[in-house]
């Protein structure tokens, strides 16, 4: 018996079952994945027991000479793999990352750009009961009806007509490229700081797949878990005069003590991301999405901006009489796991949506391709076109079953958390 189990069965009995979870269905949530053993065996690690308030070399406590050096390799790596001046590792999370960054360059009450929730923004750039919504005023920008791509001349008449002090190029459901450099010519225009939110899409920035907001952006945030692959949490970057500020706003400004353990977790992640099979592994997430893409659309699904550029797939459902929040319900029931999303300008409210979003870095994370991506888009067709029939619905949650131990992630045979 191992000690959780000693300790605490009630956990343990549930961490096994997410366990299995996570093994016998599909994942295709596209902010997730599955951090290597590497990463789990560092942020599981001793660390977690040390007190580290501070920075490298300037720590409120002693004892800080191991975790120090630890710190010092993870900006390090972040910085160089991002091509950035300086990195700060240690915000908790995706949006501790940007609210360091709007205590940077804002004092309460300030208007910054934003995209539009509703149109695939984050939570944390201007939901009415998130920080960024009630302390500062939001514009939020959106994309075009046409073709579904982010208008950027209504970014440009927004920025002249408000003079915001900061403009947010990142999205959480955008499925194609963002141009850092437009984005960039209209913050120099209006004199705005530019901050990039490369949360969803780290992992294929870091390798090329994606352009890199370095250049441009005078703030770079993101996750290390999504594409990026890594622990739980976030980092924040800048250009180098702003890397006192941004630093004195994560600690002492919002945060005590930093993650030590998750720290350790981000340089490992951080240095698998700068290894070619990384760069594989992203080429193939984004091949596996474009996949998935054009399957849906030859089985009649229409699909958000006609396609995707990167890790994720918006499905518009307005035509197959069925809402976004019955589609996760009936995917979920036939083992497929996916989120219901807002499509843009949609008629349903966020709760209900008219899509869904699919993603496929944790499904590529277990090393499934074009061919599985295939049988996978041929049955989210057959689940949703036959939602009532539950034994269509059982027999692809058994076709998922037998998928899934094709490609073993956590088990080989083996028991336990
Ligand atoms: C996921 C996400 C975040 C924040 O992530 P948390 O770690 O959940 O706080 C921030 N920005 C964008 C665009 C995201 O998609």
């Amino acid at each position: 018996m191992n000690p959780l189990q000693k300790t605490d069965p009630e956990i343990y009995d549930i961490i096994v079952q997410e366990k299995m979870r996570q093994e016998y269905r599909l994942e295709m949530i596209a902010s997730e994945n599955f951090t290597s053993s590497a990463v789990m065996e560092a942020q599981g690690s001793i660390l977690t027991n040390k007190y580290a308030e501070g920075y490298p070399g300037h720590r409120y406590y002693g004892g800080c000479s191991n975790v120090d050096i630890i710190e010092e390799i993870a900006r390090t790596r972040a910085a160089k793999i991002f091509g950035v001046d300086h990195a700060n590792v240690q915000p908790h999370s995706g949006t501790q990352a940007n609210m360091a960054v709007f205590f940077s360059v804002m004092e309460p009450g300030a208007t910054y750009l934003g995209m539009d929730l509703a149109h695939g923004g984050h939570l944390s750039m201007g939901h009415p009961k998130n920080f960024s919504g009630k302390i500062y005023r939001v514009v939020p920008y959106s994309v075009r009806r046409e073709d579904h791509r982010i208008d950027y001349d209504m970014v440009r008449t927004l920025a002249i007509k408000h003079r915001p002090r900061m403009i947010i190029a990142g999205a959480s459901a955008y499925p194609r490229i963002i141009d850092y450099s437009i984005f960039g010519e209209i913050a120099r225009e209006v004199d705005a700081v530019l901050m990039a939110d490369v949360a969803h899409i780290a992992g294929l920035v870091v390798t090329g797949l994606h352009p890199s907001p370095a250049k441009d952006a005078d703030f770079v945030t993101t996750t290390t878990h999504k594409t990026l692959r890594g622990p739980r949490g976030g980092i924040v970057m800048c250009k180098k005069k702003w890397a006192s500020v941004l630093d004195s706003c994560i600690f002492p400004g919002m945060q005590g003590g930093p993650l030590m353990h998750v720290i350790a977790g981000k340089a490992v992640a951080l240095k698998e991301a700068a290894t070619p099979q990384f760069s594989e592994y992203q080429f193939r997430v984004v091949q596996n999405a474009k996949t998935l893409a054009e399957e849906l659309m030859n089985y009649g699904f229409k699909i958000v901006s006609g396609g995707t550029d990167n890790h994720l797939v918006l499905v518009d459902l307005t035509d197959k009489n069925v809402n976004g929040a019955q589609a996760q319900e009936i995917l979920e029931a036939a083992g497929i796991t996916v989120n219901k999303n807002a499509i843009p300008f949609d008629p349903l409210p966020p709760g209900k949506a008219s899509g869904i979003r699919i993603g496929t870095p944790a499904i590529t994370t277990r090393q499934m391709g074009i061919h599985e991506m295939r049988i996978i888009a041929s049955w989210i067709s057959e689940a949703i076109d036959n939602r009532t029939n539950e034994s269509v619905i059982r027999r692809i949650g058994e076709n998922v079953r037998e998928l899934c131990v094709k490609f073993p992630l956590y088990m080989n045979g083996k028991g336990g958390v």
